[in-house]
Order: C-alpha cells, then structure tokens, then sequence
C-alpha cells in the first residue's frame, strides 16, 4: 500500500521538506506507521534500513515538536525532546541528516553525536541546545557523563535498528540511557527482525505498542533481481567485468568475506581501470566517510566492502551488488543485497558461487525457501584472470584469496568457511601472510565499533551464543 503524503496533512515547512526531496508516495512503512506515530503512541515496527523508516519516524516526531519550536538563542529554550539511538556511526550520521533535511524549514534544532570523534564540537553543539539529538550509545553516555546532554525532557525516544544494538551488546548502555528518560514518554522500536530478546526488550520499555510490520524478516526486496553464477576464484574478476559492461552498469558494492581480501581486490580492480575503493575495519573513521563520500559523488564507481563495515550504509539507487565471496552467514545475504533495490529502485545481486561454496549457497536456499540456480556466465572478451603481478615479489592472487589466510582477518569470527577447500593453494607463499593477523600494537584507538562497544556491564544474557562470541571477538579485533 503506498499513499501520498499529501493525506497525511503535514505542517507546512515539514511538506515544503518532502516535497524537496521528491518523494512521490509514501513507503509502505511510512504509510503506516506515521500516522500512529502522530497519535504518540508506541511502535514497533519491522522494518530494515532501506524501507524509508527514517521519514516514518522524523516525520511525525517533527511534526509534534513542532508546538516547541521557538528562535530564542537561550539553550533553555531547546531542551532534547526526541532522541534517536542508533548502533553505528554511520547509521547515525545518515539518520541525522535526513532529520536535518526535513527540519530544514522549522525552528526546530537536530544534532548528531558520535564515538570516534572529537568530542568538543560535539559538546558545543549539545550546550548550544538541541531539540532532536541523534546518537550512539556509547557516546551519548560519554556525554551525559560529562554532563554535556540532559535528557530529562524527552519526549520521543527512537530505538532504531534495535536487533544491530542488541548484536553488539548495548544492550546495558541502552537500560542505562532509558533509565535517565521521563517515564511519561513515546518509544518507537525499529528492528529488521522481532526476535525473542527484541521482543523481552519492548515488553520492558513500550507501552501497548502499534506493531507494524511491513517486510517478514529475511525476505529479500522483491525488486532485486538475483543470479548466483559459478565462477572459479580465478575468474570471479572477469565475471564481475563481464555484468558491469554487459548490464552496462556504472555503480555498485562488492562484499567479500574478509579484510584483507577487501584491500587485495579493491587494488587489483583499480588497477584494471575500474574507479575503486575499499571500506573495510582497518580504515579510520575519516578514510570511511570519504570513501563513502567519493562513491555518493560518484568519483569511485566500485565500493569492496566487508559485512561489518557496510552494515546499514544508506547509499540510494546503487545499481549492483557482488558478493565476490558467498557470505559464511546467511542473513549476511540478505543485509547486502538489501543494498540494491530500495525504496521502490530495482537492483540487480549478483554471487559468484565456486566450487566450494555448495554448503554456503545451501544456507541461503534455506533461508529464502527457495531453489537457487546456479547459472554458467557467457564471456564476451578476454579479460584478466585470477592471478596478477602486483609489483612486488611474487605472483598471487588477486583477491587476497591467499590459500587458508584470508579468514584470519575475517570479520565475521562467528562461523569459519565450512569447506577446507575452499582457497586451494594455488599460489608460491608469501611469508608475510603465513603470520596469523594480528593488530599491530601501536594500532589508532580502537576503530569505531569498539569504541562504541558498551563500555559498562556484561554482555546481556538476552544476546545468543553466536552473538556474545562475535562481540568478545570484536572486542580484541576492533573492526568496523
Ligand atoms: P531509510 O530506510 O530511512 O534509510 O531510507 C532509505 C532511503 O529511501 C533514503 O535515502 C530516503 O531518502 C529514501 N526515501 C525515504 N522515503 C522515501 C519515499 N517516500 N520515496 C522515495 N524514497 C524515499
């Protein structure tokens, strides 16, 4: 069901907003959740990013601030009355500048703060006085620590993507955060999936909430076009060349399995002539937003990322995505190719399956409930294969698919390949990767999920077993 926004009777500045941003109709969970939210009553809404849940929580939350809004210069004047809790930097980023976007003709002031970063200009922003302020636990805790944000006015809280922040154990942050809000409030819950600890987490903090569900979990948008071809990993270089020209395609996002062979690959494609860049856990918070930045502007046409790094990356209308490696998880499928086909746009995913992948493949079969294809890609010209001089000693391969080292950085520790075959040595050794990965001991501060970790507490009993070994692992091998 999609509708217009013209229905909904919008104050004038939030729909002159919407109107800017071209938005035709209404998604289907901003069909229905804004309305309810306009009535201030609880939710939890199924929803993954990419579904427009961003607008289908600002919007009406704007709209009943708006009785606040005033120009006075006086911080009192602007006490935090919605905050939106996210679990990563970069969902919270993009999170506050759509907020920023559709406040844009109100009084009304949005901020956003989180860890990684100075915490000065931060602070300056937050004494300046904000109505909606945008944040990540962690630092959000630094901040009301250091008493720099008072959050006793609040009246909307947004826990969005509920089931990540669980994942990487906020979940006593998050108890703490809500301990310092008004009883008297309106919580908004949003979660690709309700899980059983999801669902022990809105019965604590929601009062009788409106349960909106738009998408079953773990569907894939029905407007992604899928194929999953066999391809050696020598070939998998040519495949991803072959569907670019063939499919005449200018954007897209490459997943492969592990760090190190993020870097290997984006290097290698760079230098096939393809504009290429990698985001990955070992980059800084600076690198990733202007790789991120460079692919918005359209300077890099392919964007090698890692699950973790690419988690919930709102990037609109990118054409493509290649899972280079099959995921070792399943629902890591789904994550990426939710990348593709948003919001309406149709998309195309494409695997590249080797032989050793049959089980992985198995997994996503199971997951979806449906029979996957594997299907043979015809090759129209000549193009490198696997193996490439890198300028250095010795030839190896390409993407970093080093026999056996590539998992070493993996940044999903929580399942290993299930298959020993899977990178058969093919190559003359390099030394240098026979040494178990390790994080150099003068390495930057913990990279940006670590220093988001919860800095207090247990990890929740509420999170699985697979979870608390992802996050113990994290916690040694800060990645993204
Ligand atoms: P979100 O799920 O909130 O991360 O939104 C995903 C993307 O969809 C964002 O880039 C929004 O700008 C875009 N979007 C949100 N609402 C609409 C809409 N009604 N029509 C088209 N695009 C939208």
């Amino acid at each position: 069901m999609t509708s217009s926004f013209s229905n909904l009777s919008l104050a004038e500045p939030l729909a002159r907003a919407v109107a800017e941003m071209g938005y035709e109709s209404m998604t289907p969970i901003q069909a229905q959740a804004i309305p309810v939210v306009l009535t201030g009553k609880d939710v939890m809404g199924a929803a993954q990013t990419g579904t427009g849940k961003t607008a289908a929580f600002s919007l009406p939350l704007l709209q009943r601030l708006l009785k606040h809004e005033n120009s006075s210069t006086s911080p009192a004047r602007h006490p935090v009355r919605a905050l939106v809790l996210l679990p990563t930097r970069e969902l919270a980023d993009q999170v506050a500048q759509q907020v920023a976007l559709y406040a844009k003709y109100t009084k009304l002031r949005s901020t956003v703060v989180f860890g990684g970063m100075d915490m000065k200009p931060q602070t300056l922003e937050l004494k300046k006085g904000v109505e909606v302020l945008v944040a990540t636990p962690g630092r959000l805790l630094d901040h009301i620590e250091a008493k720099n944000a008072v959050l006793n006015q609040v009246e909307y809280v947004v826990l969005d993507e509920a089931d990540r922040m669980l994942d990487i154990g906020f979940l006593p942050d998050l108890q703490r955060i809500l301990s310092y809000l008004p009883k008297q409030r309106t919580t908004l819950l949003f979660s690709a999936t309700f899980s059983p600890e999801i669902k022990r987490l809105a019965g604590s903090y929601l009062q009788d909430p409106i349960t909106i569900e738009v998408a079953r979990p773990n569907e894939t948008a029905s407007t992604v076009e899928q194929h999953f071809y066999s391809a050696s990993d020598d070939d998998k270089r040519r495949a991803i060349h072959q569907v670019l020209k063939s499919r005449g395609i200018k954007q897209a996002f490459i997943f492969v399995n592990s760090k190190l062979g993020c870097a290997r690959l984006a290097r290698s494609l760079e230098r096939e002539g393809l504009k290429t860049t990698a985001l990955h856990g070992d980059k800084s918070q600076d690198e990733r937003l202007k790789a991120l930045d460079a692919f918005k502007q359209g300077a890099v046409d392919l964007l090698v990322c890692t699950d973790v790094a690419a988690r919930g990356l709102d990037i609109k209308d990118v054409p493509a995505v290649f899972n280079f490696d099959v995921p070792f998880n399943a629902e890591d499928y789904v994550h990426r190719i939710g990348r593709t086909g948003r919001a309406g746009a149709s998309g195309l995913a494409v695997t590249l399956v080797s032989g050793s992948d049959a089980r992985l493949v198995a997994d996503i079969e199971k997951l979806l409930k449906k029979k996957i294809e594997i299907e043979a890609l015809e090759y129209d010209e000549d193009r490198p294969r696997g193996r490439i001089n890198d300028g250095r000693r010795h030839w190896r391969d390409a993407e970093g698919a080093e026999p056996g080292q590539g998992d070493a950085r993996s940044e999903r520790p929580a399942r290993a390949p299930r298959s020993p075959s899977r990178h058969a040595p093919t190559a003359p050794r390099d030394p240098f990767f026979d040494q178990p990965y390790e994080t150099p001991a003068d390495a930057p501060k913990p990279s940006w999920e670590a220093a988001e970790r919860p800095s207090t507490g247990r990890v929740s009993p509420n999170i699985k077993p697979k979870r608390k070994v992802a996050a113990l692992f994290k916690a040694q091998d800060p990645v993204a």
